[in-house]
């Protein structure tokens, strides 16, 4: 996915300065300390957005390759994006966001044994 996104760039959420490209040599789009992200991508025209919302991370998503990806959902518009895990990202931050469901399941756990 080619973004547009600056590096460097302020993190908007936490107001951590991201100036290094990082250990992937990747173009950063999300805040390495607090994973949060700017609105600035459109995701379904694939070019700019003009929202620039705050974009705050709700998921991880784990494809076949086995390369975690973190799901964003802009504050704004509501609009979700994805992108790569950086090898540098907060593991805290990573792991609270994928233990979140299963932390606050939507039914009682003990309905898990009667199945
Ligand atoms: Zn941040
Ligand atoms: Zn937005």
């Amino acid at each position: 996915m080619p973004t547009t996104d600056p590096t460097p760039f302020v993190c908007v959420l936490c107001g951590l300065s991201v100036s290094d490209p990082g250990p992937d040599h990747q173009p950063r789009d999300h805040c390495p300390s607090c994973l949060g992200s700017r609105h600035v991508h459109d995701q379904h025209d694939g070019g700019a957005s003009d929202c620039d919302g705050r974009m705050t991370p709700i998921s991880v998503v784990v494809p076949r390759d086995g390369r975690w990806r973190l799901v964003h959902r802009c504050v704004r518009c509501d609009e979700l994006s994805e992108s790569a895990v950086a090898s540098d990202d907060n593991p805290l931050v990573l792991m609270r966001i994928a233990v979140r469901p299963l932390a606050e399941p939507p039914f009682p756990l003990e309905t898990l044994g009667e199945v």
